[in-house]
């Protein structure tokens, strides 16, 4: 997969909308908050999935490189720089530059410290896996920080005030350990599109956004000395709403909403939509829904933030309910922009009028933005939207290599509170 910068517009993306769909078919409310460790070593190891489910993919090597079996260390294979090296899966392991490697896990180091996956620039190194229906995932085993200055210019525009690039690199941050620390086993923690957070490795790269992630090295929002799941999103429409209110999840005081107005009269502030019946249909059916000819579509259930939670679909079969902010992402999330909405059905479609971009828990980035020109700092920012949550300095390391072992391996950092709650 490549990631044409040209179909995501910066800072619209906001990661995590397509958890939705996901979390709703868990019965029990999920989580949002995962102990901090005590002694975090070093500078995690975030593991992130570049391409999955694939048979083949091209790579670039503009340096020497390693191959080595990632548990045992062994070494598999080396080689000299190389352009346009073919990746591809066999029954016996996996296939690089035309060599069979006879190991389901394989990870590629190079010496300069850059991999060249399908075109686009990754720091540090990789690691490539079959899965269990025999196709490769290509996992970026990268430092926390490189990370993040792979993100940052996808969710925020470089021009923006310093203190709401700090603002946004601390809620990614805090939103990435989050998913490390929940599940530190499995093969990686984050995607690198908009089911995570976009990253778009070394080829994304702005000075302004690394300078935002450099000055918050190691710092991330905690509660009660948990680390949160760190939502955030393009902009409230006057605002925020409850964690709980958007997916089954266990709400804490800094995922309760907040009256934002900073993002008032914003780009994004308010926008129109259309769609036909059969357009709608089509993307339901896509997504393994049974629906007939519709001939009416309706919100129910709408919540103190003027969210919608329920919408009717009226078709020949019956009538079907689903949540709100799943028929948004199935429908198309980037143009039904919020659950912020109302309908205005007409013959054969639909037309809606709405508020704001994205699902509206946590920070609002164009409120951020408005903050922060108003003199605002990035303490300020993010106490005003996770309420009751303060910025915790969970490790503070100088930047080693990104560690060959476990999660957190190396110097031990001190956690260290930055500022009191
Ligand atoms: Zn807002």
């Amino acid at each position: 997969m490549k990631i044409n910068k040209k179909s995501f517009a910066p800072f619209l993306v906001s990661g995590v909308w397509c958890l939705v769909s996901l979390l709703f078919m868990a019965q029990a409310p999920i989580r949002t908050t995962v102990d901090l460790p005590a002694k975090l070593e070093s500078v995690p190891t975030m593991r992130v999935a570049i391409i999955q489910n694939v048979e083949a993919a091209h790579l670039d090597f503009s340096s020497p490189y390693t191959v080595t079996h990632p548990v045992t260390g062994d070494l598999l294979a080396q080689g000299l720089p190389q352009k346009d090296v073919l990746l591809n899966v066999s029954l016996d392991g996996i296939v690089l530059g035309g060599r069979l490697l006879r190991s389901s896990v394989i990870r590629v180091k190079t010496e300069d410290k850059m991999i060249q996956i399908e075109g686009r620039t990754y720091r540090a190194d990789l690691r490539i896996q079959k899965n269990s229906r025999g196709k490769l995932m290509l996992i970026n085993e990268i430092s926390m920080e490189d990370y993040l200055k792979g993100v940052l210019p996808w969710e925020v525009d470089y021009k923006w005030q310093m203190e709401a690039l700090k603002a946004q690199a601390i809620a990614a941050r805090t939103f990435a350990l989050f998913q490390a620390l929940k599940n530190p086993s499995a093969p990686f923690f984050l995607t690198s599109d908009v089911k995570s957070q976009v990253y778009g490795g070394k080829t994304s790269e702005h000075l302004r956004t690394s300078e935002a992630v450099d000055a918050t090295r190691g710092q991330v929002l905690t509660y009660r000395g948990q680390v949160f799941q760190g939502y955030f999103h393009s902009s409230c429409g006057g605002r925020t709403t409850r964690a709980d209110f958007v997916w089954s999840v266990v709400p804490i005081a800094p995922l309760m909403g907040v009256q934002c107005g900073f993002c008032a009269g914003s780009k994004y502030d308010n926008w129109t939509a259309e769609f036909t019946f059969d357009e709608i249909r089509k993307k339901l059916i896509d997504h393994g829904y049974s629906v007939g000819p519709i001939t009416g579509i309706e919100s129910v259930d709408r919540d103190r933030t003027g969210r919608i939670r329920k919408v009717l679909i009226y078709h020949s079969g019956g009538v079907t309910k689903m949540n709100a902010g799943d028929f948004r992402v199935f429908i198309g999330a980037d143009k039904m922009r919020s659950t912020q909405v109302a309908f205005h059905t007409a013959p054969g479609k639909i037309l809606m009028t709405g508020k704001g971009w994205g699902h509206g828990v946590g920070l609002c980035q164009w409120g951020a933005k408005v903050m922060a020109e108003r003199g605002f700092t990035f303490e300020n920012i993010l106490r005003f939207y996770y309420p009751g949550a303060q910025v915790t300095q969970a490790y503070s390391a100088p930047q080693p290599e990104p560690s060959e072992g476990g999660l957190f391996s190396g110097i031990i950092g001190k956690i260290k509170e930055v500022f009191g709650g």
